[in-house]
């Protein structure tokens, strides 16, 4: 079992925040059971946790709320986002799928938004067809998530090709294991055979809200309106 405090920064210092006279709130997380000291002002933004601390429940009498299933590097994310908006603890592919798949969870929509957008504005090359899979095993359908990887590795396939050929494509084994893996290589089999469906616009270059989640019909500000 481990302890850990998130973030120093909203709890250290000689003066007086809104967050001294808050309770806080001991977040157990995963098999390991990392423990973290949230405070309840903080927690209270997520709905699903406000609805966990709310009057009657067990949590707000314990003062504890246990996610047991949960990833605790998404957990970490979540933190991180409730304290500061910001995501830089995504640091791999995986970081990506089970933040994005935990924030789905929460109905956290604008920390989906962000963490497509940090996705979009990454540095990058070509989306390999494991992390593809890796996405659609990791999350539910109608993910934007979804959307978005399937729509990259359709984009490299049509513009570079060589890439995935047999004997010496680089992701051609890649490719091969993600044709045996159900609903992804339908999906990809018709995007690739269905010539309307020949986008060559780089995905992650694309403005606005195409991946995102808006429940309201809203869009980001400086946004298109989602189809
Ligand atoms: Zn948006």
């Amino acid at each position: 079992m481990s302890e850990k405090r998130l973030p120093d920064a909203a709890v250290k210092g000689g003066n007086k925040t809104f967050f001294s006279l808050d309770e806080l709130i001991t977040v157990t997380v995963g098999k390991e059971q990392t423990k973290h000291m949230i405070h309840e002002s903080i927690l209270r933004q997520c709905p699903f946790f406000d609805k966990c601390l709310s009057s009657g429940m067990r949590e707000e009498h314990e003062k504890s709320i246990n996610l047991p299933d949960d990833d605790p590097t998404a957990i970490e994310v979540i933190i991180e986002w409730l304290y500061a908006k910001t995501i830089d603890r995504l640091q791999c592919g995986n970081h990506y799928i089970v933040a994005y798949v935990a924030a789905d969870k929460y109905c956290m929509r604008e920390l989906q938004n962000s963490i497509i957008d940090k996705l979009c504005s990454t540095p990058y090359g070509d989306v390999t067809p494991s992390f593809v899979s890796s996405v659609w095993n990791g999350t539910a359908e109608g993910s934007k998530l979804r959307e978005l990887t399937l729509d990259f590795l359709h984009y490299c396939i049509v513009t570079r090709p060589e890439l995935y050929k047999p004997s010496d494509g680089r992701y051609y084994k890649e490719l091969q294991e993600l044709m045996h893996d159900g609903d992804v290589a339908y999906v990809l089999m018709w995007r690739l055979a269905d010539q309307r469906e020949l986008d060559l616009e780089h995905p992650l270059l694309k403005k606005g809200c195409v991946y995102h989640v808006h429940e309201d019909g809203s869009a980001c500000e400086n946004g298109l309106e989602t189809a």
